[in-house]
């Protein structure tokens, strides 16, 4: 892609979009950035943009910013309905998300997760297994280090490992992946997408480029997915718990891929969501001549990262996990299919506008106290609350008062929120730091 002398918006100056202006700065292009921030709560290096001549846009988007362009680079979380946006495009202005234009500039082959659950946890676990079996790999994009950050810097590493978000698929023209993995679709982000058929969409992109001569690991079980499946036109292998021709499956004791078998038992990870996780590493790693043994002993021994079913500590008898990771219902979902009843679900957070009917049943099965707080607290207990008993609570310290009152021996204290953070916290990070701080502080 030819970038000297181009006219370049970059919207959105993040970590990504910062990293985008340097590229586009070393590049020679002509640069402009618009966020909708104030100028002051900008980034320290947006000044120096400024004395390296781009022309910033903050506090505001502004529709003559966007026609000014030939090309809108868009980080990831700037919605593509954006008004602004919409306009350019109308206009014949090409669209691009940060990932395609790093794409133009990598040379090394790309295994690229999404799904709407579960990306972080597959990606490490294929990163790990590439790295025992001597291999040098780069773990980022929607995670760590933003992809443009080794554009034209790829030579170091013999694969690239990318865990995608939708709003980076949505802006894809050629990206296309050696290995692509889907792990699920279920509802989410839908504050930031127009539909969920657009979220489908997005996701399906992945393989949208791909050739016989590449491979796409997606989950066979799940609808959505399956009925898109006939679109992709890569060599396919579909993972989950139905044996499926060409397939991987776990039969309810071994995982099965042709005659390979892997013995998970001792599995760290915990729940059958873990073991789909497993699966798609298990495809791809083998593609990419891993040995069996070494991949299963990389995934018996591997950790669950933290903020994904946690372990914490033991109150009152009581077993607490923290869970903030799970900022969708999918995700609490499963977390909730992982453990026995009794449970006490801690949830809430900020509202994404998705349904939460999904859990009602599940919910109603195995919880015996739902404690809500955070800004859907009121929403949630409409949907799910009814016959079961519910408590609502303003804060999280509050939370797990609630849940400290009513637990007993054997009950799981699932802080497991399907909501994401922003409406308290600046991140789920602090948010499942701070209850295990709380916690830990009510255990001693
Ligand atoms: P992501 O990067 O997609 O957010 P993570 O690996 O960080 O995924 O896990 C996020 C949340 O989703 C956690 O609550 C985790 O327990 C749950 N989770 C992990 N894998 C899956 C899966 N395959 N299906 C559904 N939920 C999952």
């Amino acid at each position: 892609m030819e970038l000297s002398g181009k006219k370049m918006l970059v919207v959105g100056l993040g970590k990504t979009g910062i990293q985008t202006v340097r590229f586009l700065l070393k590049k020679g292009a002509e640069i402009r950035a618009s966020d909708i921030t104030p100028f002051e709560k900008l980034r320290e290096e947006v000044k120096e943009f400024q004395r390296l001549g781009v022309k910033i846009e903050a506090g505001e988007h502004k529709n003559e910013t966007f026609l000014w362009a030939d090309k809108i680079v868009l980080s990831p979380g700037v919605p593509f309905g954006l008004p602004s946006v919409k306009e350019a495009r109308a206009r014949g202005i090409e669209i691009i998300s940060e990932l395609e234009l790093a794409w133009s500039f990598i040379n090394k082959p790309v295994v690229a997760i999404t799904g709407s659950n579960g990306k972080t946890t597959t990606s490490t676990l294929i990163a790990r297994i590439l790295e025992a079996s001597g291999k040098k790999i780069f773990l980022g994009a929607n995670i760590g280090t933003p992809l443009i950050q080794i554009a034209e810097d790829d030579d170091g590493f013999d694969f690239l490992v990318l865990e995608l978000s939708s709003f980076q698929l949505q802006g894809i023209s050629t990206f296309k992946p050696y290995i692509g993995v889907l792990l699920n679709i279920s509802p989410n982000h839908l504050d930031h997408h127009e539909s969920f058929d657009e979220y489908v969409e997005s996701k399906i992109k992945l393989f949208s480029n791909q050739t016989p001569l590449e491979w796409a690991i997606y989950n066979g079980d799940d609808s959505v997915i399956k009925d898109n499946s006939l679109r992709i036109k890569s060599r396919k292998i579909p993972f989950g718990e139905t044996p499926i021709e060409g397939g991987i499956f776990f039969d309810g004791t071994y995982v099965r891929f042709g005659d390979e078998l892997y013995d998970l038992r001792r599995m760290k990870l915990i729940g059958i969501h873990n073991i789909e996780n497993a699966l798609a590493a298990i495809a791809s790693t083998r593609i990419l001549g891993c040995e069996p043994e070494l991949i299963e002993s990389e995934i018996v021994k591997f950790d669950p990262l933290p903020h994904r079913i946690e372990f914490v500590c033991e109150v009152s008898e009581g077993r607490f996990y923290n869970d903030s990771k799970s900022t969708s219902p999918g995700a609490t979902l499963r977390a909730l299919e992982s453990f026995p009843p009794p449970i006490i679900l801690i949830a809430g957070g900020k509202d994404k506008g998705v349904s939460y009917e999904v859990l009602k049943d599940t919910v109603h099965k195995k919880v015996k106290l739902l404690v809500l707080f955070g800004e859907s607290r009121f929403r949630m207990q409409s949907e799910l609350g009814g016959e079961l008993e519910t408590a609502l609570a303003s804060s999280l310290e509050e939370a797990v008062d609630k849940a400290l009152v009513k637990v007993a021996k054997g009950d799981t204290v699932l802080f497991s929120p399907a909501c994401s953070s922003f409406d308290m916290f600046n991140s789920y990070e602090e948010r499942g730091r701070r209850f295990k701080e709380i916690v830990q502080y009510i255990s001693v």
